[in-house]
């Protein structure tokens, strides 16, 4: 009788203990993993958007919000496959016609400027652009024009990107421009000398240079565009459930395999949860007006130190007019 009293006890606090431990992570997983969102509820009725890497990931519900508001969502896609069954995904789940893929390929100066001229020719404005796409962690290669393929994609083809359509995106101020950074960013650092990792490669170091670069580049941007109502931003979405992994090496990957699941639902957003500081930035009111800022959580966020030295934004600027021959 004792041990059956003392089973039951055991029983009903073993309960207790697991609910209370479900609670708190599910508390947990609320407000410390999923953080606040974007609550605008502005309409685009009649304005453009771009969103690059838009068939998967963040760039796609980014795409997917857009389009719900009423905007005209251009996803570039460096697959056209991929872009299409995006297209109707958004396309499906916006109920609006007016989505369409264009091809970008990001590590390719030839695809950019192409992109680029066909945007200018076919577009009457460009409200909003969304530097989403992205690589993570690859191994060593090198783009289409020779650059390492993370800041090669990341931040140069981003700013030739920018650059090429900046004309049309004056003319259709107030108009935003966003770039998908990452908390990654931190941990990054410039070599003027060495920027594309000719020497000590590393790809989670050169990651987060590029991380950085973005940061960079968007208060660079931010400070030549003041008093044209074009507004720029950098930003990290969060961790997020997302194919950016799909570079890590195989052998990590099958360790961690039977890990990761309960990994992920504890501490990953859904891709929805993730786009939302991309959308705040890009639509809402608490957003107007403020440029050249680095946004975390839909609140505005201290960057690493190194990206607040303006000496360092504008050279990098300089450095990549260059490398991309602006
Ligand atoms: P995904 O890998 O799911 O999506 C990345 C997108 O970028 C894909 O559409 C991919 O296209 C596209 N892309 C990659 N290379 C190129 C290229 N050369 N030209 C054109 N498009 C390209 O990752 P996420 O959605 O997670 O990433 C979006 C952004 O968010 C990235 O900038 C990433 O650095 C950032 N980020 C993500 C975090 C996360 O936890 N997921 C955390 C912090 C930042 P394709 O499918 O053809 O490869």
């Amino acid at each position: 009788m004792e041990f059956f009293n003392f089973g039951c006890c055991n029983v009903t606090t073993l309960m207790i203990c697991s609910g209370v431990a479900v609670l708190g992570l599910a508390a947990f997983r609320y407000f410390a993993i999923i953080g606040r969102s974007c609550n605008s509820k502005r309409r685009l009725d009649g304005k453009v958007a771009i969103v690059t890497g838009a068939n998967t990931g963040i760039g796609k519900e980014t795409a997917l919000d857009l389009a719900r508001r009423g905007a005209r969502v251009i996803l570039a896609c460096r697959d056209e496959k991929k872009g299409k069954a995006a297209v109707s995904y958004v396309k499906e789940g916006s109920g609006s016609e007016n989505v369409v893929i264009k091809k970008l390929d990001l590590a390719s100066l030839a695809s950019i400027r192409t992109f680029s001229s066909e945007i200018l020719d076919e577009e009457d404005r460009i409200d909003i652009l969304i530097n989403n796409a992205g690589v993570m962690f690859t191994p060593y290669c090198l783009t289409e024009d020779g650059f390492e393929m993370q800041f090669g994609t990341n931040h140069l083809g981003h700013f030739l990107l920018t650059n090429l359509l900046l004309d049309k995106i004056k003319e259709s101020a107030p108009s935003r421009i966003v770039t998908v950074s990452s908390l990654g960013h931190y941990f990054g650092s410039l070599d003027f000398n060495d920027m594309m990792w000719s020497k000590h490669y590393g790809s989670q170091k050169s990651y987060f240079r590029s991380k950085l670069a973005n940061v960079m580049f968007a208060r660079e941007l931010g400070k030549r565009l003041e008093g044209t109502g074009v507004t720029t931003y950098s930003l990290h979405p969060g961790s997020i459930n997302t194919e950016l992994g799909r570079h890590l090496v195989a052998g990590w990957k099958a360790i961690f395999k039977p890990i990761l699941y309960p990994i992920s639902w504890l501490l990953a957003k859904t891709p929805t949860q993730g786009a939302q500081t991309t959308l705040h930035c890009a639509v809402s009111e608490e957003a107007e007006g403020i440029t050249g800022k680095y946004w975390s959580n839909c609140s505005i966020a201290k960057p690493n130190k190194l990206a607040l030295i303006d000496e360092d934004c504008k050279k990098l600027w300089e450095y990549s007019e260059q490398q991309v021959n602006l």
